[in-house]
């Protein structure tokens, strides 16, 4: 070798041993051989590994080949290229790892392999010149059979057609790049797969396209859950949207998230304009309680039922509303959910019904009042207001039983005196006034618990309990004389009225009620016989 092609050799990038046929065994070895060696001198005799095995294998004869030969511990991959040249002959040996090109392309060919996704190259005719395990799986075929051939034979002459016109067309004679999702029918499957394909265009050394590229990701699986997804949100959202209940998410910040469609009515707003907004962004003022609650859901973590008013665009509503937080994957509770039901009905009917209440309750007062009267009117006498006979008759029964479990019972028969005369001369209201006056003199003169009544026309029963027939007789002496003054103080001058008393007592003078009235009746009568204002008991029943 001359200096310069010598240069040339020791700074060549590629390692080289130039063994010198002419020269005996000399073996030089170029910079980057020595490197790949391990050793510092050109000359490869003089390395510690060198022996005489080496020397034979490198001695081949003066032919292009290959060959492993190890060096020391290296085992080096050797290709031989004979050089003849004026001054006789040599052999160029280009060093390189073993196998590392295999290597490369082994492992790049089990990544394709192993993509998970369908690889293949088509030629201008779109026949394929490259199928990877995954389109030799799918097609049944291996790719010495898919090699030349195009898709019509494996998906069918129109499949085919489609998917020529479809992309494969753009890409060889348009040289676009195709990302597309392609639904194709796959005959051995019988069915419809969906694929993510991209397609590239291949070009030759001098930039024309001499092909394509593709990859193509099945992509049945996540389409599928996709559609369910998307039809449980659509069945999710058909049933948020028409239940009857406003339903709304919140943020931290107590932004709305999303509302449905009856939330949006309440508001008279569409999501897209009230989506980001507070309560207090919304309604002023008057959002305040509901803003406050808002923040109460964050900083108690726990749900919160409330009752909340506020006047909608359509007048004031009432909601029933729980707010329950929700908490992210990592715990946080980074919003809340809402659930508002329309109560607004419930609290009309309820205040109509607190009206009504009212109104009933007023008028059951006017008609316990009425009834009260009413009945106080049947019991009672009009002129003077003293119980009546009526009266007299429903409580014989009680004042006799009482007679008997206590003590007597007297009963005071009073006839007004020639009471005619006083509604004959003085007129028929004079004749009032002087029963009106009776009944003032009998109710006060008597105690409570005697029983006054106004027996018919000019004749009042006065029923003592617990009094002997002698008390009785003082009693009535005492309101006679009371009477005959009152009396003479509210006639004319000239006039007095005075009445007769006949007096009986249970059960001296009689066995029932009835005969005790007769009893005194008859004393009554006697009385009068006698000429008229006096007081006169009956005698007793076993005498008579
Ligand atoms: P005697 O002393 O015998 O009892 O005579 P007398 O006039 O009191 O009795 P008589 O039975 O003859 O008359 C009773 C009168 O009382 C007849 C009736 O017109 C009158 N009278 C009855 N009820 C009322 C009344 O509510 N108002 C008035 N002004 N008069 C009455
Ligand atoms: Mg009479
Ligand atoms: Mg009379």
């Amino acid at each position: 070798m001359d200096v310069v092609t010598s240069e040339l050799f020791l700074q060549l990038k590629q390692p080289l041993l130039v063994l010198n046929g002419a020269e005996g065994q000399s073996v030089q070895a170029n910079s980057a051989a020595q490197q790949l060696l391990g050793i510092s001198d050109p000359d490869l005799t003089k390395a510690p590994f060198w022996n005489p095995e080496i020397a034979l294998q490198l001695n081949q004869p003066a032919v292009a080949g290959r060959k492993e030969i190890g060096f020391g511990g290296c085992r080096l991959c050797c290709e031989y290229s004979p050089i003849s040249h004026p001054e006789g002959h040599c052999l160029v040996i280009m060093l390189s790892q073993p196998g590392s090109l295999t290597q490369d392309l082994q492992s790049f060919s089990h990544i394709i392999d192993s993509l998970g996704a369908y690889v293949y190259c088509k030629d201008n005719n779109y026949r394929y010149t490259f199928a990877n395990h995954e389109v030799c799986e799918l097609f049944g075929q291996p790719m010495s059979q898919i090699v030349g051939c195009t898709d019509d034979r494996f998906f069918g002459e129109q499949s085919a057609r489609k998917l020529i016109e479809e992309s494969d067309r753009q890409v060889i004679e348009g040289g676009q790049v195709i990302r597309r999702e392609e639904i194709v029918y796959i005959p051995p499957l019988d069915e419809y797969r969906t694929y993510l394909t991209v397609k590239k265009p291949l070009y030759d050394q001098d930039g024309n396209i001499n092909g394509l590229f593709g990859i193509s990701t099945d992509i049945s699986g996540q389409k599928l859950i996709q559609q369910q997804l998307y039809q449980s949100e659509t069945k999710l959202t058909a049933i948020l949207n028409n239940v009857g209940s406003c339903i709304f998410i919140k943020d931290r910040d107590c932004r709305f998230t999303y509302m449905n469609r009856k939330t949006e009515q309440v508001f008279g707003a569409t999501a897209d304009a009230v989506l980001g907004l507070t309560v207090l962004d919304i309604l002023g003022a008057e959002g305040e309680e509901m803003y406050r609650t808002d923040r109460q859901v964050f900083e108690q973590g726990a749900a919160v039922k409330v009752l909340e008013s506020f006047n909608a665009p359509q007048g004031e509503q009432h909601f029933w509303t729980e707010k329950v937080p929700m908490r992210n994957a990592e715990g946080e509770l980074d919003a809340y959910i809402g659930i508002a039901t329309d109560i607004t009905d419930q609290v009309e009917l309820e205040r109509k019904l607190t009206d009504t209440n009212r109104v009933l309750q007023h008028q059951v007062a006017q008609v316990t009042q009425l009834t009260d009267r009413l009945h106080q009117q049947a019991n009672r006498d009009p002129l003077t207001q003293l119980y009546n006979r009526r009266y007299l008759d429903a409580s014989r029964q009680e004042l006799i039983a009482d007679a008997s479990r206590r003590d007597q019972l007297t009963l005071l028969l009073i006839d007004m005196d020639h009471f005619k005369r006083i509604n004959d001369e003085l007129g028929h209201q004079t004749g009032d006034d002087v029963l009106q006056l009776l009944a003032d003199v009998l109710q006060q003169g008597c105690r409570s618990s005697d029983l006054v009544c106004r027996y018919g026309g000019e004749e009042f029963i006065v029923a003592m309990p617990a009094t002997t027939t002698e008390d009785a007789r003082r009693k009535a002496e005492q309101l006679r004389h009371q009477y005959c003054q009152a009396a003479f103080a509210l006639l004319p001058e000239g006039w007095h009225s005075t009445f007769s008393v006949g007096i009986a007592s249970y059960p001296q003078h009689g066995e029932n009620f009835e005969q005790v009235v007769k009893s005194a009746d008859r004393a009554l009568y006697r009385a009068k016989a006698e000429g008229r204002d006096r007081v006169v008991c009956a005698e007793l029943v076993r005498e008579e």
